[in-house]
């Protein structure tokens, strides 16, 4: 992770001296740009892909893109906008696979830093006690998946869809099936490379400039561009048992999901959807399981009652089968499920984590994946989960859901209090997620007004209710809103961003700063 880092204040002064000389473009207008010695270079047309996004709602065209071959391509741009001071309005925003919903990405009249510029570069899998991979931040978790089970290793924690790069996903958090587990995968990283909104490259670990290292984990972009990252490692199972089970009961359900996350000998991998009217693909988007029986799947009927379905996966050791084989079916005995609602596949593991690619294709291919995604995404403290179900599923979510809906426990022991990410107040707390995808120039149920007024309804309830849910992926538009959501946590964010990006010159997207004041 070494710079050298004098040679972007040579740089620095190489180019002040050029564009006075050359009349290049005065340092301090966006025209100096173009001076910049790079290795990759910089891009003023053809950026109109930059102002766009998964959520496919929100479009801010930048003034230039990035296409970074150097971790020093970062810094120099970086610094010389630094050193533009308060008076220039341009902003650096990182774009990793641009699976934003809400312009999170993007940089109004700023410049977009195409992250994914990076990706192939390689990748160094370290083997030992402790294995780990060093990555660029722009890399795609699913390349780090082929290259570490290459060696036998994968991460271990990760999110439902793996066409995501690292610098995106941590500056979330990263939550799957595994967090229950593993953490979220901003639990699994040991060591950063950032470049700071001064232009500054910094390594941070727990060790080593800590305060940063905690502070982008989970920071939304806002203290420091993740260039590099040390992701751990465990040792890859080559197949998996992946199981759904049905409820109709909300209650059992639960219940059954907090027994399991406790579970001796529990699985690798505990999530839960809920199945409102199973109709459409855009609905069933994300099920690309197929079961064993499909005879019996298809059988079941569910008269149109809201049905639960935990889904489960246990990593299969070949050394150890029988025995994993008997650990599943003791722990199935143990849950309240449907006893006829029992669908069992047996797949590899990459297959299975790389499930939902399989219906981005489908999707695609009918011209349904580039559609507006309204999508909300809670943390729900436990003790609340009844009211919330109740409400929200016995009450406004009634016809369809327009999408996957996921709900499913994490344990926060498992979470870095240090890092920027907002929690709610309870050890146990659910992933609510609604993955409604809106069918364009639709005015009906399934368009995108008729989303957001549900989504509406959500939140509104949410706070009429003091239910103490948190926003993950948040999106608000003004600082006061910004404030009520990190609550107690707001000063250490003010002061992080700060110290680290003072003129809030990165990730603009978000509307948390604006830059200069
Ligand atoms: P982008 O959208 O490009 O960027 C997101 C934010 O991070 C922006 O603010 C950007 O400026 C910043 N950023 C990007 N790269 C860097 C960097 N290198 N350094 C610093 N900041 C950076 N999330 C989960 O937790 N679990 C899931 O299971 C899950 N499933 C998903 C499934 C789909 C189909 C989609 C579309 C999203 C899903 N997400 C999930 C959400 C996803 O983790 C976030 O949207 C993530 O930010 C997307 O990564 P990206 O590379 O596309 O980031």
């Amino acid at each position: 992770f070494l710079r050298e880092r004098n040679i972007l204040s040579v740089r620095s002064f190489m180019l002040l001296f050029l564009s006075c000389i050359f009349n290049l473009g005065f340092p301090g207008t966006p025209s100096s740009l173009k001076t910049l010695p790079l290795d990759g270079h910089l891009c003023f047309d053809k950026i109109h892909h930059a102002a766009r996004d998964f959520g496919n709602r929100y479009q801010f065209l930048p003034l230039a893109v990035l296409h970074p071959r150097s971790v020093s391509d970062v810094a120099t741009t970086i610094k010389h906008i630094w050193q533009m001071g308060p008076s220039s309005e341009l902003t650096v925003a990182a774009r990793g696979h641009a699976h934003s919903l809400q312009g999170q990405a993007q940089a109004h009249r700023g410049v977009v830093i195409n992250m994914e510029s990076f990706s192939g570069m390689k990748m160094q899998v370290y083997i030992g006690k402790h294995p780990y991979v060093d990555v660029y931040g722009g890399e795609l978790w699913i390349n780090i998946l082929h290259e570490s089970l290459k060696h036998g290793l994968a991460p271990k924690s990760w999110t439902d869809y793996l066409h995501l790069t690292v610098g995106g996903t941590l500056s979330n958090a990263g939550i799957s099936g595994q967090a229950f587990r593993h953490g979220p995968q901003i639990s699994n990283v040991h060591q950063l490379e950032v470049v700071t909104g001064k232009g500054e490259v910094v390594n941070c670990s727990e060790k080593q400039n800590a305060d940063l290292f905690h502070g982008v984990l989970g920071g939304l972009g806002q203290f420091g561009i993740i260039t590099r990252a040390r992701i751990s490692l465990e040792p890859a199972p080559k197949m998996v048992k992946w199981i759904r089970v049905l409820y109709s009961d909300f209650s059992a359900f639960v219940r059954d999901q907090e027994h399991l996350i406790y579970a001796e000998n529990t699985f690798d991998y505990i999530e839960g959807f809920v199945i409102i009217n199973r109709t459409g693909l855009l609905n069933n988007w994300r099920s690309s399981f197929n079961p064993q029986d499909p005879v019996q799947a298809n059988q079941f009927q569910s008269d149109g009652r809201t049905l639960y379905c935990l889904e489960l996966a246990k990593n299969i050791n070949p050394e150890k089968v029988d025995i994993i084989y008997k650990e599943i079916e003791n722990l199935l005995s143990q849950l309240r499920y449907i006893s006829s609602t029992l669908f069992v596949s047996e797949v590899s593991y990459v297959e299975f984590l790389d499930r939902v690619h399989v219906s981005e294709i489908k999707l695609r291919s009918k011209g349904l994946w580039e559609v507006p995604h309204p999508w909300l995404n809670l943390l729900v403290p436990r003790s609340k989960i009844h009211n919330f179900a109740e409400e929200v599923f016995g009450n406004i979510l009634t016809d369809t859901s327009n999408g996957p809906v996921l709900v499913y426990p994490v344990n926060k022991s498992k979470w870095d209090n240090r890092t920027s990410v907002v929690l709610p107040d309870e050890d146990i707390f659910y992933l609510v997620a609604f993955l409604s995808s809106a069918v364009p120039s639709s005015s009906g149920t399934d368009g995108l007004e008729h989303i957001l007024t549900q989504n509406k309804r959500i939140l509104d309830f949410c706070e009429a209710a003091h239910l103490g849910v948190k926003q993950y992926l948040p999106h608000y538009t003004t600082q006061k809103a910004w404030r009520a959501h990190f609550g107690p946590r707001w000063e250490v964010f003010v002061q992080r961003k700060s110290a680290y990006d003072p003129l809030a010159i990165l990730s603009p997207g978000h509307q948390i700063f604006q830059k200069a004041i």
